[in-house]
């Protein structure tokens, strides 16, 4: 059975000639829709043929799941290797009993030392996955107040494009047709309201990791003029975390937010 595990894995499996005769606007939209089960290989009538020949044996959601599980399991396992209390420090975190006790959105998440994590909220792979890599993986330190988009990010140049469809713009389509969605972040996630950063109507920031503040700014649309939204990471993010956990941040992020709009209405 063919192995796809990745949107740039089908990303290089396609033309990329962004002909959009797949009803959507690029190849790489194309990618993300096939990971999150939208789309079929079969819907770009110019994918190789032998990959179209596979494609009827390839649940590639199924896979991407199972992938999911699969990394969620190891992380377990390592995190029983920390020492939570002298890594409380690294993580701006608290020692609750013998739980590790991060702040996540304003609300606490609790890590025992078999990598479960529990909270008042409702916890998903796409939160607990970046908060078991953030224990493994942050160096410690302060934040540097220098914002930057994913792309100017350290590692951030080849998978910036795939963000920029899958988080940006999504959010982006967000908020333009939910003009409510920046005042539930605030009062949900415990967003806080920012001024002067970057010309914008709206700008707010979240701490999803307490290391790894995330800016959105929102521009409403005007006059002729289109919409615009950006989303800002810290420039020392990949200190807490690596390129691929932030983007399953950013993308869990978008996916959240877009189901409090929906139940919002
Ligand atoms: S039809 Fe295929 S080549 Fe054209 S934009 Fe969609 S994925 Fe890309």
């Amino acid at each position: 059975m063919a192995r796809i595990s990745n949107p740039l894995e089908i990303y290089k499996l396609l033309p990329q000639t962004n002909c959009r005769e797949c009803y959507l606007p690029s190849c790489l939209a194309f990618s993300a829709a096939v990971i999150k089960g939208e789309k079929k290989l079969g819907d770009c009538p110019y994918i190789q043929t032998d990959t179209k020949k596979t494609e009827t044996e390839v649940n590639v959601r199924q896979h991407y799941d199972e992938q999911r599980t699969q990394h969620l399991e190891s992380l377990k396992k390592m995190i029983s290797t920390v020492d939570f209390p002298h890594s409380r420090d690294r993580l701006g975190a608290r020692i609750v009993g013998e739980k590790l006790a991060i702040t996540c959105l304003g609300k606490d998440f609790f890590v025992d030392r078999s990598g479960n994590v529990t909270s008042i909220c409702h916890t998903h792979a796409g939160l607990t996955i970046p908060l078991l890599s953030y224990i493994l993986q942050s160096k410690g330190g302060s934040v540097t107040g220098s914002w930057v988009p994913f792309r100017e990010l350290k590692n951030g140049t080849a998978m910036g494009p795939l963000f920029e469809q899958r988080c940006v713009k999504t959010l982006k389509n967000i908020a333009d047709s939910n003009t409510d969605l920046f005042e539930d972040i605030i009062s949900i996630f415990n967003g806080e309201k920012a001024e002067n950063i970057f010309p914008a109507d709206i700008s707010i920031i979240i701490h999803p990791l307490p290391r790894i503040p995330i800016l959105i700014c929102y521009l409403k649309a005007e006059d002729d003029l289109e919409s615009d939204l950006s989303i800002y990471f810290d420039s020392g993010a990949e200190n807490h975390l690596r390129i691929e956990s932030i983007f399953e941040l950013g993308a869990g992020l978008v996916m959240m937010f877009d189901k409090i709009a929906k139940k919002h209405g």
